[in-house]
């Protein structure tokens, strides 16, 4: 249940805790609301009531709302793997006040402005929280990046290897460099799942239910091949290039050397990878699987240095959820092959408390957490002013969290569509208790109210 509920949704309120996470770090405050903004933030105790309605949340942590930039909603099209309302209910129960949703699995996909339309229509009335659409760059669609572009989307998906979907087909190096150049021309982010396709076909091919046999066949040497390549076009074409979902640490002495030669990259890691490790895949468990694939502890521990060290922009979910028999998971019939079964985590609404657990366990703060899920991807799709941080002005998107509240996941208790997760059955620390959307309370009652945002 709610903490409170917000009876005068714009009318002035004041929300209080003894530990707000601000920009310069925590401590207690009162912040005052009006019109969905953030009015004030002042001395605690300082904003009494009035006509304002006060909601004190005593120690309970007030956070901004996370800003996941990476999640696959599928609707239309694959409406029976996920949908926007499932997806943004459970970002909402996640702490997650923004979504931007990837342009592929979806039918259509977001590759032509038609597209980005069938998507906007469907989402009308049904998001809980705020939503905005990446275009795709495909081969042969260059020409529709502009009009994309113009029409609001924050930038373009590509893939180097094959995506898993015959609708949005991956590009070979000339597919690359001309939607680089054409990103370059009209100053769009061009994100891109790096996998190197001759990379894969090289290596070994062993169906079956061993993880082992899985992370064999997608090795650290096709990201870092893919990520060369990338650099060195985008060195070539001047284009603004981010790593999504960067899973081997081996890519990380790359962008290093790249962004000291001048080079625009920007990377993000997932939860998966910076909490999960494969030693603890079990056999047959297909709800680990994604590509690039959770690797093994030295490589989580390396990944954890690097986000300390603030190489990775952002942790975003990669949310990308399918139907359990796609998932060919045993207890639904099926057979636990990892190579057959489709490929992504589910975890749109645990990404918090995953991210939390470890991040307290290795000596971080929650303002660390918030700079890697809230403030850093803000900043990736331009938001900040807007989205990211509790600050004068920018929207009251809010999460009152419990940082000791520990829970037991039950997959079918989450609110993404299918009861699909591997966190199931595990204990998480860190629970969100309420979820302010622009002022309003979202994370259990009332009705959707998200808005589309767009690239500004
Ligand atoms: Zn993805």
């Amino acid at each position: 249940m709610p903490l409170s509920e917000t009876p005068h949704p714009d009318g002035p309120a004041v929300i209080r805790s003894r530990r707000v996470v601000l920009p310069d770090g925590e401590r207690p405050a009162d912040v005052l609301i009006q019109g969905g903004r953030i009015e004030q933030i002042a001395a605690h105790g300082s904003l009494l009531a009035g006509d304002r309605h006060l909601t004190d949340l005593g120690d309970t942590v007030l956070l901004p709302g996370l800003v996941d930039t990476h999640v696959h909603v599928n609707e239309p099209g694959r409406t029976e793997w996920e949908g926007f309302a499932t997806a943004t209910r459970a970002a909402a129960a996640g702490g997650v006040t923004t979504v931007i949703d990837m342009p592929l699995n979806s039918v259509p996909p977001t590759t032509t402005v038609d597209g980005l339309d069938a998507k906007r229509k469907t989402a009308e009335g049904q998001a809980w929280v705020d939503l905005g659409f990446w275009g795709g760059a495909i081969p042969g669609n260059t020409g529709d990046l502009e009009p994309l572009h113009t029409a609001g989307v924050f930038g373009f998906k590509s893939f180097l290897a094959p995506s898993g979907v015959d609708e949005f087909p991956h590009v070979e190096q000339a597919d690359l460099e001309s939607a680089l150049a054409e990103q370059a021309r009209i100053g769009a982010l061009a994100i891109i799942h790096a996998e190197d396709p001759a990379v894969l076909e090289a290596a070994p091919q062993q169906p079956g239910v061993h993880y082992r046999d899985f992370l064999a066949s997608r090795p650290d040497d096709a990201e870092t091949a893919a990520v060369a390549r990338l650099l060195d076009t985008a060195r070539r074409t001047g284009a603004r290039v981010h790593i999504l979902h960067v899973s081997s640490a081996a890519v990380l002495p790359l962008l290093r050397r790249a962004r000291a030669d001048g080079v625009r990259v920007t990377a993000e890691t997932c939860p998966h990878y910076l909490t999960l490790a494969a030693e603890e895949v079990p056999d047959g468990d297909t709800a680990f699987k994604c590509c690039p694939p959770i690797r093994d502890e030295s490589n989580r521990d390396a990944l954890w240095a690097a986000l300390a060290a603030g190489e990775f922009i952002a942790v975003v979910s990669d949310h990308s959820p399918s139907t359990p028999d796609l998932k060919l998971l045993k207890e639904y019939g099926g057979s636990g092959d990892f190579a057959a079964a489709w490929g992504g985590i589910a975890s749109l609404q645990l990404g918090l408390p995953a991210i939390w657990t470890e991040a307290r366990r290795r000596g971080h703060s929650l303002s660390d957490v918030v700079r890697w899920m809230s403030a850093g991807p803000a900043s990736l799709v331009g938001l900040t002013g807007t989205k990211g941080a509790i600050a004068v002005g920018n929207d009251a998107d809010l999460v009152a969290f419990d940082p000791d509240g520990e829970f037991a996941v039950q997959a079918a208790a989450l609110h993404h569509r299918n009861p699909v997760t591997p966190y199931a059955g595990r204990t998480l620390t860190g629970a969100v208790r309420t979820t302010w959307l622009r002022g309003r309370v979202v994370d259990v009652e009332g009705e959707p109210f998200g808005r589309q945002i767009t690239r500004s």
